[in-house]
């Protein structure tokens, strides 16, 4: 399979997501790459391990989509496997009135992996600029400054031994009413169907511009984002999965060295 550096957005450029398509799917195959899946999936539990067993570093995956992108079943596949012990899932929703009396980014921070663990953020702190934005939920003077305070931010995280992976699930607004519509016609579905998902549906647009703001102002080096493509869930499985087996593969993570004496040791009957 070809690299997947197209995903990974060169810092500097300015994001257009029409330019994107959400139907790509590479040179791939489709029955290669789900039989090839259990094989990353496989690599990514060594990895992780790894990551535990060298204890120096920490690894941070954001997941950011619009409704029905497919963050919960990304979050499923990739980490299907992985020892437990060594992963942390934080689900941000609307704030609490304790948490919106803090920094925006309180929250986050103390949400952060430890060294030795990967964190999966599903939504994160770009909701302060993508929900927050879009519903005027703080004024735009306010809104507008967390850009720069989220670089830094990250910044601050990488400095700190922390690698950032930034994904962005890209759908179709037609995929969407699909994934939307099957969530209705399937009563054990019904959970994950919010009324209140409707008027951010009609927000669409503004919400891409949103997106594109925060795809072209908060891509740097330290923590850059990708676009996956995410109309085919097996395309968005093996676009992420091979993302993080290639980052942690370039972590330079090593087990320590064994207690001196190690070679000596007879274990007593
Ligand atoms: P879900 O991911 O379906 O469980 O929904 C979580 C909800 O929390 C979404 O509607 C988000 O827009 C909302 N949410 C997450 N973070 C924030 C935030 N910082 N401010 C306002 N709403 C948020
Ligand atoms: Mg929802």
């Amino acid at each position: 399979m070809s690299s997947n550096q197209p995903l990974r957005l060169v810092p500097g450029m300015k994001v257009r997501l029409h330019e994107f398509d959400p139907n790509q799917k590479f040179d791939w195959d489709k029955d290669t790459a789900v039989s090839e899946l259990g094989e990353w999936q496989a690599r990514l539990e060594e990895l992780q391990e790894l990551l535990y067993a060298d204890g120096s570093q920490a690894l941070l995956v954001v997941l950011q989509a619009m409704d029905a992108g497919g963050k919960d079943g990304t979050i499923e596949k990739v980490f299907d496997g992985v020892n437990p012990l060594g992963v942390t899932v934080t689900s941000f929703k609307a704030p609490t009135p304790e948490e919106l009396a803090h920094d925006f980014l309180w929250r986050i921070h103390k949400a952060a992996p430890p060294k030795g663990f990967i964190g999966i953020f599903n939504r994160s702190h770009y909701e302060d600029v993508l929900v927050v934005r879009v519903n005027n939920l703080v004024p735009p003077e306010v809104w507008k400054k967390r850009y720069d305070q989220i670089n830094q931010f990250e910044k601050i995280l990488a400095d700190n031994g922390t690698r950032l992976l930034k994904f962005f699930l890209h759908i179709s607004k037609d995929e969407q009413k699909e994934r939307l519509q099957a969530r209705l016609d399937d009563p054990t579905k019904h959970w994950k169907f919010s009324i209140g998902d409707l008027p951010v549906r009609e927000q669409w647009d503004a919400y891409m511009k949103a997106y594109e703001d925060v795809l072209t102002k908060c891509n740097t080096e330290y923590a850059p984002w990708h676009i996956i493509p995410a109309n085919r869930k097996w395309v968005r499985n093996l676009a992420v999965i091979r993302t993080i087996v290639e980052t942690l593969q370039g972590m330079g993570l090593k087990y320590p060295p064994a207690e001196p004496g190690l070679d000596q040791v007879v274990i007593p009957d």
